[in-house]
């Protein structure tokens, strides 16, 4: 009797997205602090070289501090200036607060208590599950548990707000709205690429709401093992999916900066856990990337996902990572063929490109001969001729489990 049928499969995926839409609608009405502030347009009005500091900061309502910054005052006695006075031209003066406006807009939108909140849980969340994958304890069930996990806690319960793929998206899109950059936001994408450095794309593999929620959806489509597809699951090429991350990552920055259009908003996948922000059109899109989740894996971070594409070249400078012992190993291949994706093959010939790997640990788990480790060693080369023959699956050891050209043990 199969472990799953592919009926079965449809049905969880059913139940798994109503649940996290079901839930996210609830959630989403309780959580504080959710609703974007009001995007409202410019300071109204025109400015003249008479205009004084007192009336822009009335029609802007700019607090002190950022009017100071913005216009250079030196003390509330600049209060009643006027701008000639100042020595700056209506146009320059309207430039500085426009963008002083948009940082205030995108302040106002943050619930800084929720968002130390989220990044204290990554930390704690991260560090659980980096252990365990360092003592290569990574089931497929314990798999599962952790996924659910992130997917409950980053996206049910945080919301959409505060991800990876929103610190670059949103960096790129408010430079081209407002040619401004919101420092916090710099300062969570530095963390961000700090954890993938740490553990190659851990954030990404782990923590990230969007990217766990996908995961989850894969392997709902897995064998008891988490080898093997229920239906048939495919390895796109990586010079493909790249190609098409790469373009569309160039399309969305240069429609942002030319045009001051975010291109992804309409279709953010992650408004799924704030589900009345999802227009149709993105109801569509987030249901086309899930229900491709079920046979590829991570389409939205392989395809489209902007930090995807800055996480993948962070990762090539990564201090954990996964690591091939090839001392041991019998180059039978079964690690390959039970990673979700083409990033094992290229790990274990050293390809010259070496395509995302999340960091799920199912190679680890599947090598017969315990030869796949996640440690800060530094790859070793690959002997000559390691590959050369036919996979040695006979050359397993006594004892070792094996795992079929199918991935069935
Ligand atoms: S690549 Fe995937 S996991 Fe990483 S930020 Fe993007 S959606 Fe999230
Ligand atoms: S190489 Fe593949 S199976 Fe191994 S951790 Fe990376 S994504 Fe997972």
């Amino acid at each position: 009797m199969p472990y799953r049928s592919p009926v079965a499969v449809i049905v969880s995926w059913v139940f798994v997205v109503g649940l996290v839409l079901g839930l996210s609608l609830l959630a989403s009405g309780v959580r504080r602090g959710e609703a974007e502030a009001e995007r409202s347009g410019g300071m109204g009005g025109a400015l003249t070289g008479g205009t004084t500091v007192a009336e822009i900061a009335e029609r802007s309502g700019l607090p002190d501090p950022m009017l100071r910054d913005a216009l250079g005052l030196r003390g509330p006695e600049d209060r009643e200036r006027t701008l000639s006075e100042l020595g700056l031209t209506p146009e320059e003066a309207k430039e500085r607060i426009q963008r002083a406006m948009a940082l205030g807009r995108e302040g106002e939108t943050k619930s800084w208590r929720k968002i130390v909140a989220k990044f204290g849980a990554w930390g704690m969340f991260l560090g659980v599950v980096f252990v365990l994958m360092r003592r290569s304890r990574l089931s497929p069930s314990v798999r599962l548990g952790a996924l659910a996990v992130a997917v409950a806690v980053f996206g049910i319960a945080f919301g959409p707000e505060q991800s990876p793929k929103g610190t670059v998206k949103d960096t790129i899109a408010l430079w081209g709205r407002s040619g401004v950059l919101f420092p916090p936001r710099l300062i969570a994408l530095a963390l961000f690429l700090a954890m993938a450095i740490a553990g190659n794309k851990f954030i990404c593999g782990w923590g990230c709401q969007f990217g766990a929620l996908q995961d989850l959806v894969f392997r709902l489509n897995r064998d008891r093992h988490d080898r093997k597809g229920v239906l048939r699951q495919l390895k796109p090429s990586f010079a493909v999916s790249n190609a098409v991350r790469v373009a569309f990552f160039a399309v969305f920055t240069a429609v942002a900066v030319g045009w001051a259009t975010d291109i992804i908003e309409p279709v953010d996948p992650f408004k799924i856990y704030s589900p009345k922000a999802l227009g149709a059109v993105g109801l569509v899109f987030v249901g086309a990337v899930l229900a491709a989740g079920l046979f590829v894996y991570r389409p939205w971070c392989h395809f489209f996902c902007p930090f995807g594409l800055v996480g993948w070249v962070a990762e090539k400078v990564s201090i954990n990572r996964i690591r091939v012992n090839y001392d041991t190993c019998v180059a039978c291949e079964q690690c390959a063929r039970a990673c979700p994706s083409t990033v094992m093959g290229a790990i274990l010939k050293q390809d010259r490109v070496i395509p995302d790997c999340f960091a799920c640990g199912v190679c680890v788990e599947t090598c017969p001969t315990k030869s796949i480790s996640f440690d800060r060693e530094k790859r070793a080369p690959v002997p000559e001729g390691k590959f050369a023959e036919a996979p040695r699956a006979a050359a397993v050891p006594e004892g070792a489990e094996q795992v079929d050209q199918q991935g069935t043990p």
